[in-house]
């Protein structure tokens, strides 16, 4: 992507001069709309861990984005991926007429951040 071009020449033009900075990666997220659906991932699908060879368990949870009585509630269907070790999230797939985006960015700084299911948990 351009994003992460930008991000990598940033990277080298500081060590240009002199600096020690280090790109970080990519989670690979993306949100596009299919019709009246938005659909959007943040880090490994359950295909790409299988791929990698990464030990994963998965679940997968329906609700709205918004309060029910808000006219503008919608449904939103998400599938999380987690390392049964670790509980660290691997992975947030989602897809609906909610507002998807937002819940991805939440999901991509937890993964950022090496967050476990028990940092997305209400009770711990
Ligand atoms: C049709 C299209 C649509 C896209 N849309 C999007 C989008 O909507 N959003 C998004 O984020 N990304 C998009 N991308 C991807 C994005 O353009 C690239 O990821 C990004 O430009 C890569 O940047 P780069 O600096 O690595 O390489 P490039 O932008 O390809 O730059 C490489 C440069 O090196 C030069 N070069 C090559 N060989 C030599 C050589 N031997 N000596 C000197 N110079 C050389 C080339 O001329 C070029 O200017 C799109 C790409 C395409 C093709």
């Amino acid at each position: 992507m351009g994003s992460t071009a930008n991000k990598q020449g940033r990277v080298i033009g500081e060590n240009l001069c002199g600096g020690q900075s280090i790109f970080r990666g990519v989670l690979t997220s993306a949100v596009v709309r299919v019709m009246e659906q938005n659909v959007g991932k943040t880090g490994i699908t359950a295909r790409e861990a299988q791929e990698l060879g990464m030990d994963y368990v998965s679940v997968v949870a329906v609700g709205l984005d918004k309060p029910h009585y808000m006219p503008e509630a919608e449904y939103i269907t998400i599938k999380l991926l987690a390392n049964p070790a670790t509980r660290k999230v691997l992975g947030i797939q989602a897809v609906g007429k909610g507002d998807v985006a937002k819940r991805l960015d939440v999901a991509a700084a937890v993964l950022t951040l090496g967050g476990t299911i028990d940092d997305l948990s209400p009770s711990t």
